[in-house]
């Protein structure tokens, strides 16, 4: 079956097939680098990493482009509030850009813990300035900007399918809304450009055709885009969130400037949830990959537990689900190893699981799948073969794993030597009082002709 995946454009399932083959072109919303990133921002970025491997396990070569977001995301979406950089910089007494610096790395450490692999393009907003400012001066010219005390700002009216992949209402949030709208033509309307403030020295500011200040948070996306995708290409990711705000004003810049709607596929991934609630940086209720570490478990057992629910729904956080996933993920490992040298593939999983992943990526039916496949009484060999198989889109590095040999303590191997130099005295009671002393630490001693090896009782 060629690959199926879900358009939210379309609101419908399609069929992929890439606008250049065998090139994809894909880009993904990055990070604000504010703050760590949480578990729920990277449950998209895995949701996104699993698509990237589906699209080579198809035959695809993918360029995949991904924005670090380091300046002019406000604290509201609806482009009022503070800067977050700025803001996160007063809160760490750090610069913007040194916050900006310190959060794209742990933001990359965190992908390499969680198995996700890094864009074949890194763009940081701020490095593309210019690039901005250009696209903005081309929406200028379409006649789609209008200028208020604080800004320029896209004037959405002037767009007739404004709003189209949210499905906007837009009478509906025209009439019915209290918020202060300020000098904002229409309640959708966005800052494509800010001013800094009067007065007031910002620490990431630009000189530009309008005045001193900075880009509104939207533009980088249709910017940064088209300089290394073009001005429409094959896919476009991000979470569910910026199916309403940002996606949808990234298509109205494009569509004003280029006329395109950006992308021909637009993929989203459902939000993670604590307690019901979304889990949000700005919400407080965050867990890191480092909290989950120290709380014992191995990043990619988290890795797991995205993988048993579709991307397309809600996944609700509980320690108990992650405790459940890492024990999983330990017997698939401890099996996996057991299977001795990996021989070829059997044809018939592999047939189901091109289905499951060409099914708009149905990750829980091939873990289902892998469970089977460990059940079945297929050679050892042609299991382990299989299970490699699945492990490039799955991403566990099963391939990689090996059961720790846990060091032995100093004073048990002191006690084990002693039984060694008793044994070869033939002072075979002293010998099995010694065995007891290292039985009774916990330890066990088997005798083998390369001498006494130790373990750990299980
Ligand atoms: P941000 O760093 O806030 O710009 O978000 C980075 C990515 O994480 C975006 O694609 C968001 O849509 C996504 N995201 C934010 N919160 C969640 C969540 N609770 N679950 C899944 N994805 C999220
Ligand atoms: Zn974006």
């Amino acid at each position: 079956m060629p690959l199926q995946l879900y358009d939210t454009y379309t609101r419908s399932v399609r069929e992929f097939e890439p606008l250049h083959p065998p090139e994809v072109g894909m880009y993904t919303c990055g990070p604000t680098v504010y703050d760590y990133a949480h578990i729920g921002n990277l449950r998209t970025y895995i949701f996104e990493d699993v698509l990237r491997r589906a699209l080579v396990f198809n035959g695809y070569t993918v360029k995949h482009v991904m924005n670090i977001t380091d300046v002019g995301h406000l604290t509201s979406d609806a482009d009022t509030g503070e800067d977050r950089m700025e803001k996160g910089a007063r809160r760490t007494g750090m610069s913007a850009w040194e916050i900006a610096e310190m959060y794209t790395r742990e933001f990359q450490a965190d992908m390499a813990r969680l198995n996700i692999q890094q864009p074949t393009i890194w763009c940081r907003a701020t490095d593309h300035i210019a690039e901005q400012i250009e696209t903005i001066k081309c929406i200028e010219a379409q006649g789609f900007t209008y200028r208020t005390s604080d800004g320029i700002y896209f004037d959405t009216s002037k767009l007739p399918d404004y709003g189209y992949l949210g499905r906007l209402d837009i009478e509906g949030l025209q009439s019915g809304a209290r918020v202060d709208r300020g000098e904002k033509r229409n309640i959708t309307d966005f800052a494509l450009w800010k001013f800094s403030p009067p007065g007031q020295q910002r620490q990431m500011e630009w000189d530009s055709p309008w005045g001193v200040g900075f880009p509104g948070w939207h533009i980088e996306c249709s910017a940064m885009s088209a300089k290394y995708l073009g001005t429409f290409f094959d896919i476009h990711c991000g979470g569910e969130d910026h199916i309403t705000v940002h996606h949808t004003n990234e298509i109205a810049q494009t569509q004003a400037c280029y006329g395109t709607r950006l992308a021909n596929f637009w993929l989203h991934g459902y939000f993670l949830q604590i307690d019901q609630a979304r889990m949000g940086k700005s919400v407080g209720n965050f867990l890191r990959v480092q909290t989950l570490i120290d709380a014992g478990y191995d990043p990619l057992a988290y890795r797991f537990m995205c993988l048993g629910a579709h991307y397309r729904s809600r996944l609700s956080f509980t320690w108990e689900g992650l405790d459940g996933a890492q024990t999983a993920l330990n017997r698939l490992r401890a099996a996996v190893y057991g299977w001795g040298e990996a021989g070829a593939p059997d044809e018939d999983y592999v047939d189901k699981f091109s289905g499951y992943v060409n099914d708009d990526l149905n990750m829980p039916r091939v873990l289902a799948l892998v469970w089977d496949l460990v059940k079945s009484d297929l050679p050892d060999a042609t299991k382990k073969a299989t299970m490699f198989f699945f492990d490039q889109v799955m991403g566990l590095r099963l391939a990689e794993w090996k059961p720790v040999e846990e060091a032995i303590p100093e004073s048990i191997m002191a006690l084990v030597e002693q039984r060694t130099a008793a044994r070869k005295e033939k002072r075979w009671q002293d010998a099995d009082a010694l065995r007891a002393q290292v039985a009774a630490a916990g330890y066990e001693i088997e005798d083998t002709p390369q001498g006494p090896r130790v373990h750990k009782h299980a």
